[in-house]
């Protein structure tokens, strides 16, 4: 392999890059990025970024140094595997090794999209434009109870404004957790001062306020719109690589799309399981951490680096540190660990006692035991478990 171009300059990309160099990659690298600003991370956004406590988040790496050819503000439009070419706002690039990494984008408000006073929150842009909208201390209405939404409500209380979040389900988080383990999160949103509406929809935003289905008309200086993100695939159309069920790339296990020399990772990829029996796509910073890894291994040749993590994420909310490892699905016994009334819990899932996921609040020492204890996937004595005051590991 001679020249690997890569495209997307977030995470996935620019650590693709990273462990291409790091593995001895000696070939022409290239990353393509649609942003115009200098490669950055995206947690910071809805945290020191958003309350200005952080000027940016960009990624602290020389990219000159690491021998990557950076193309900024350069948009890839299509790609032909046949001629191995990929097509951008700047004309064709041809490749040996593809890697998409494009991440995903904010879902709209139908009917909201380009409205002033509409915010999305994903981009360094739409926290640089937040950040005055914060200090006006105005009403906020957040659409979505997700870990953006809760993000964003937070800071946005840190900052004085009146908060309240509509939330269609009837509990924050729905997707993603079951009923018990969401309803003492959703305490967390009056605690901090916010309002929480569940199971309303928005009607339609109008200047000043948000009406919903019922009716009521919530005052609103800004609205903040986090109800999911979908693969940035959209120009993929046509290329003859698979796209699945959410329009993310299909990959196989050491993370090759459909089409020959082609690698995705990241937001955009989705990849088959064999620890959790099922297909993952995973829209968390560490999957576009370590993913890459495998895909640059892959790339050298040198071993059949198979991709199968644990995955990981945190959120900060409401003055809480969330962490999650694992992945478990609605059959799986829950165990609690901890009184979810209290600052510090946590919630273990359990599939014929091997410890499958855990959620972690306040508990970062069950949360790096636990990661370990799924990794080895060893079996637990769920009544040790309960108790929190004994070691994760000794249960
Ligand atoms: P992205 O970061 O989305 O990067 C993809 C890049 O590709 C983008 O810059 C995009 O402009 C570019 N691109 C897209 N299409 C094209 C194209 N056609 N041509 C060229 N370039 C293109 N995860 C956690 O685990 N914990 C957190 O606390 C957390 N907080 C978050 C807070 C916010 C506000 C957001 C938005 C996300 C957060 N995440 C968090 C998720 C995490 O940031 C993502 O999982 C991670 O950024 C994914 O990296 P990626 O490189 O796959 O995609």
């Amino acid at each position: 392999t001679r020249r690997v171009v890569v495209v997307g300059a977030g995470m996935a990309g620019v650590q693709t890059a990273v462990a291409l160099r790091e593995q001895g990659f000696a070939g022409d690298v290239t990353v393509i990025g649609a942003e115009p600003h200098q490669p950055y991370d995206r947690p910071p956004l809805s945290k020191a970024v958003l309350l200005g406590k952080a000027e940016d988040s960009a990624f602290d790496l020389d990219f000159d140094s690491l021998g990557v050819d950076l193309r900024l503000g350069c948009e890839a439009l299509g790609v032909r595997p046949g001629d191995r070419e990929l097509d951008t706002g700047a004309g064709p690039v041809p490749y040996d090794v593809l890697v998409l990494a494009t991440g995903a984008e904010p879902v709209t408000l139908p009917g909201t999209e380009g409205v002033p006073g509409v915010h999305l929150l994903r981009t360094l842009d739409d926290a640089e434009r937040l950040r005055p909208v914060l200090a006006l201390q105005h009403d906020i209405v957040v659409v979505g109870a997700g870990w953006i939404g809760a993000e964003f409500a937070t800071a946005a209380r840190a900052a004085g404004c009146a908060v309240t979040v509509v939330e269609a389900a009837d509990r924050p988080l729905a997707g993603v957790l079951p009923a018990e383990v969401a309803a003492p999160m959703a305490g967390w949103y009056a605690d901090s001062g916010a309002e929480l509406r569940t199971g309303a929809r928005v009607e339609r935003v109008e200047p000043g306020a948000v009406v919903l289905a019922d009716g009521t008309r919530l005052p609103a200086g800004a609205v903040v719109v986090g109800i999911g993100a979908r693969p940035a695939t959209g120009w993929l159309a046509g290329s003859g690589i698979e796209l699945g069920a959410y329009g993310e790339v299909v990959t196989d296990a050491r993370l090759r799309a459909s089409a020959p020399g082609v690698y995705a990772v990241g937001d955009c990829a989705s990849f088959p399981s064999a620890r959790y029996g099922e297909r993952l796509l995973v829209h968390h910073w560490d999957n576009a951490l370590q993913g890459p890894r495998t895909v640059a291994a892959n790339i050298l040749g040198e071993t059949d680096a198979v991709y199968d993590p644990v995955p990981y994420f945190w959120s900060e909310q409401f003055g809480r540190f969330v962490q999650y490892a694992g992945h478990h699905a609605a059959a799986d016994r829950l165990v609690w660990r901890g009184d979810p009334a209290s600052p510090a819990w946590t919630v273990c899932w359990l599939r014929e006692d091997r410890l499958v996921a855990l959620l972690a609040v306040g508990r970062p020492r069950d949360l790096a035991q636990g990661r370990r204890l799924i990794e080895a996937g060893r079996t637990m004595d769920p009544a040790a478990l309960s108790d929190p005051s004994r070691p994760l590991k000794d249960a």
